[in-house]
């Protein structure tokens, strides 16, 4: 039985106006940074998010938060079994909403404040929300540290007294101390050493069992993705170009994007060739995307039809999806 999704995203669209030069400033264009991206995603679910810098995978994490303003499209959040539609909050009902959703953001170096303890990081948005007396906010603060496999004694020290992964778990703490159901993972362990991202990981594995919550995971390294995610979605400026479940999506991808993509990955395998597709030219301008595919300027299957039309986003396999003209040709 299907169950009703966390997160459902329609038709998103984020436009950054671009404005004129001179004293009386206009629009003179856009940056259509995420343009027409639909997805759901249930409970206790991770969706990984591939794609180029500047392929718009951070605005979604930001729309979707409501750190950006929105310019189409709708964002359906399930909050305790009613639908709530995110692009309706304002003000303090958003502040208080927003208790749900939170964001673990990719430097644990840049993202904690060194004049602060931890103690003190971890309170501010349960403070922020006044969210009890700070008896109650201790209380709480100990729960979430012991969860995030941090001691009591660490709450008192400031940031730069710890290593990068123990930062990045303060950086968990923070997130998760207003008892979120979804969190936005913006290239959380890139900024780690290897060793330190496998942990990182398992953390973010283990909470994820144990709480129930939902990742949207960005990230460009994409046996990171493979290990974290149950569905991944290829993003190419501002659309996605494939979508599908984890497995399916690295073992038999569809779309040429996706294989180019794929065949970067390097092996361990001594046995088979490393042979990355490469990719001529460089990622289009959002402000002014190719027409037809997008990816025409760069595909080695490219013919006349990818220029004139738009490929349509069709199901090719079950929950396998892929804008693509030559999908059965190719493959
Ligand atoms: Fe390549 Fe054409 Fe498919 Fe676009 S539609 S990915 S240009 S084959």
């Amino acid at each position: 039985m299907e169950t009703t999704p966390l997160i459902t995203v329609e038709d998103l669209r984020v436009h950054f106006p671009i404005y004129s030069k001179g004293l009386f400033r206009k629009v003179a264009g856009h940056v259509k940074a995420v343009d027409g991206v639909s997805f759901s995603l249930g409970r206790g679910e991770t969706l990984g998010l591939v794609g180029e810098s500047g392929s718009g995978k951070t605005t979604i994490g930001r729309a979707i938060l409501r750190a950006l303003d929105v310019t189409a499209g709708s964002i359906t959040f399930q909050a305790n079994g009613d639908p709530v539609d995110l692009l309706a909050l304002h003000g303090s009902n958003l502040k208080h909403f927003r208790r749900n959703m939170q964001l673990i953001f990719q430097d644990p170096y840049a993202s904690l404040n060194p004049r602060m303890t931890v103690r003190d990081i971890i309170a501010e948005p349960l403070e922020c929300l006044n969210a009890g007396s700070r008896q109650e906010i201790d209380e709480q603060i100990r729960a979430v540290a012991a969860t995030c496999k941090l001691n009591v004694e660490h709450l008192r020290r400031f940031p730069h007294a710890f290593s990068g992964g123990q930062r990045q778990r303060i950086c968990i703490a923070r997130a998760l101390s207003t008892h979120p159901k979804f969190l936005v993972c913006d290239e959380s362990v890139s900024a780690l050493d290897v060793s330190i991202q496998a942990e990182v990981i398992n953390l973010l594995m283990d909470l994820q069992q144990e709480l129930g919550l939902t990742y949207l995971f960005i990230a460009h390294d994409l046996s990171v993705v493979a290990h974290i995610s149950t569905q991944v979605a290829v993003l190419y400026v501002g659309r996605f170009t494939e979508l599908a479940p984890t497995k399916e999506l690295f073992f038999k991808p569809l779309h040429p994007y996706t294989k180019a993509l794929m065949s970067a990955v390097p092996t361990i395998d001594l046995d088979r060739e490393f042979n990355p597709l490469k990719l001529a030219g460089e990622i289009p301008n959002p402000a002014a995307p190719p027409p037809g595919c997008r990816f025409h300027t760069r595909c080695p299957y490219a013919k006349q039809i990818c220029i004139d039309e738009e490929p349509e986003w069709k199901q090719w396999r079950p929950h396998h999806y892929a804008a693509c003209h030559r999908v059965a040709e190719i493959n």
